[in-house]
């Protein structure tokens, strides 16, 4: 969702006359790079404690480096009274990034008469219908898109949620849904522009309500997540739908049905578990029990079965350990769903107190090497299903959207999400016949040779 911010930031500034700084590398910016800038925006991350420190280490070096630039911060720290205290001798200006109209009069005290600006880019407001003053505009600015075939495309914001671990509702404030026909239209520019790869973004995409009287024009007010799957799915052209992040407490019968049906809609899903203890699922607030999340996991199994038959499909979770009060008996639990779901991708978390989050409040008190080894025990777990689920690939053939080349190798990824590495890339495929340059942004066929634990490697297919 930041990423999406950003390129949302990165195109009103290039609008509003600003142009990025040419950076040999984007793989590491180093505060000597920065520096050369006359604005530098930081969009924060406060998930961890990590990206934090980094923001204020980044911060810190830039302001010692050019003594005269201007630095903004947004995103999830930015409204945190302890980081304007911090570094309010630092940062020129604090902004929500809902509010865009802040950053623009900023823009115009401090740059329009270099700019030359006579006007700035406007974007439409959208008040979200429960009448409260929650403005989601900034999202109907058309962003400047990170590469030119896969697309974030928020379709809300925000959480209602209050995990105890979480910082997100109270970063980005409650939820808000962008109305359908705002993005109707964003996906059918995209796929008009040869898109192939949509994802669908929210903090709990599950609980989407267009309740815009705009999203009348495309299927009355109040469509819901899987009506806008359905309406996005039905726009004509061969492209990819993906979506995150799923909320298992909303997950109804009612999305399973679209989600493993739907011909665009990717075959992979990510439900996060975050605990398999019932204790612990209570303690973080998450409202639902390891048996309703294995019902929703069996669910989805018998729906894709029904609904596409034969097809594999790919399930993915995000655990946490190291919970406040998390016993090696509650770990186990976590250990015990994955055995049973079988994932082929979980991301770990190892617990990090967040400052305004219920969970600061409790008493961290399983050690950092604890975490580290309960992080690496459930991996071992991972490793094991994920290798064998990446073996029924073998000698099978899958689409693959190529995303990358190095030297002789291209990389891509199938529509279960997994990477796949292709090594014969001098063959004559028909794509680069009818006049493409390259094969990256196209999706081809490729037969499954070698199966890893992390990726499969394989070959191009002509028919
Ligand atoms: S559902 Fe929970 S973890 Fe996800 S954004 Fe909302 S509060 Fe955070």
């Amino acid at each position: 969702m930041n990423f999406s911010d950003s390129e949302r930031l990165a195109s009103f500034l290039n609008s509003s006359g600003f142009t990025p700084l040419k950076i040999k590398t984007d793989k590491e910016i180093i505060a000597k790079d920065l520096a050369r800038a006359n604005l530098v925006i930081f969009n924060s991350c406060g998930v961890r404690k990590m990206p934090e420190d980094r923001a204020f280490g980044q911060i810190h070096n830039l302001r010692k480096n050019n003594p005269n630039i201007k630095i903004a911060l947004t995103g999830c720290i930015s409204q945190r009274k302890d980081v304007q205290t911090v570094l309010k001798n630092k940062v020129d200006l604090f902004f929500s990034i809902k509010d865009f109209d802040l950053l623009k009069n900023f823009v115009i005290e401090n740059f329009s008469k270099n700019l030359k600006l006579k006007t700035l880019p406007t974007s439409r407001q959208v008040k979200n219908s429960n009448n409260t003053q929650e403005n989601i505009a900034y999202l109907s600015v058309t962003p400047k898109y990170t590469n030119d075939f896969s697309a974030n495309v928020p379709i809300m914001t925000g959480c209602n949620n209050f995990c105890a671990y979480c910082v997100v509702p109270y970063a980005r404030g409650r939820e808000v849904s962008r109305p359908a026909e705002e993005i109707i239209d964003e996906v059918k520019s995209l796929v008009k522009n040869d898109y192939k790869e949509i994802i669908l973004l929210g903090q709990n995409v599950n609980s989407y309500r267009s309740t815009s009287p705009s999203g009348r024009g495309v299927g009355g007010e109040g469509v819901n997540f899987a009506q806008l799957l359905k309406m996005i799915n039905n726009i004509p052209g061969n492209f990819w739908i993906r979506f995150m992040t799923s909320h298992p407490k909303d997950m109804s019968d009612e999305l399973i049905e679209p989600i493993t049906q739907l011909d665009k809609v990717c075959e992979s899903v990510h439900l996060p578990i975050q605990s398999g203890s019932n204790t612990v699922l209570k303690n973080m607030n998450r409202r639902y029990t390891r048996k309703h999340y294995l019902g929703l996991i069996k669910k989805i199994k018998e729906s894709f079965a029904k609904n596409k038959p034969g097809a594999i499909f790919s399930l993915s979770s995000d655990v946490i350990v190291g919970f406040p009060g998390e016993t090696k008996t509650q770990l186990e639990k976590s250990a015990e769903v994955m055995r049973k779901v079988k994932y082929d991708m979980v991301y770990f978390g190892q617990f990090s107190p967040r400052p305004q989050t219920a969970a600061w409040l409790m008493e961290d008190n399983v050690s950092k090497p604890e975490k580290e080894r309960r992080e690496k025990y459930l991996n071992e777990i991972l490793k094991k299903t994920s290798l064998e689920n990446n073996q029924k690939y073998l000698d099978k053939i899958f689409d693959v959207l190529i995303e990358s080349q190095k030297g002789g190798t291209y990389f891509g990824k199938t529509r279960t999400l997994k990477n796949v590495k292709v090594t014969n890339v001098n063959i004559c495929h028909p794509e680069l016949d009818s006049g493409s340059k390259s094969l990256i942004g196209k999706i081809i066929s490729v037969k499954i040779t070698k199966a890893n634990i992390w990726n499969l490697e394989g070959k191009i297919y002509i028919k």
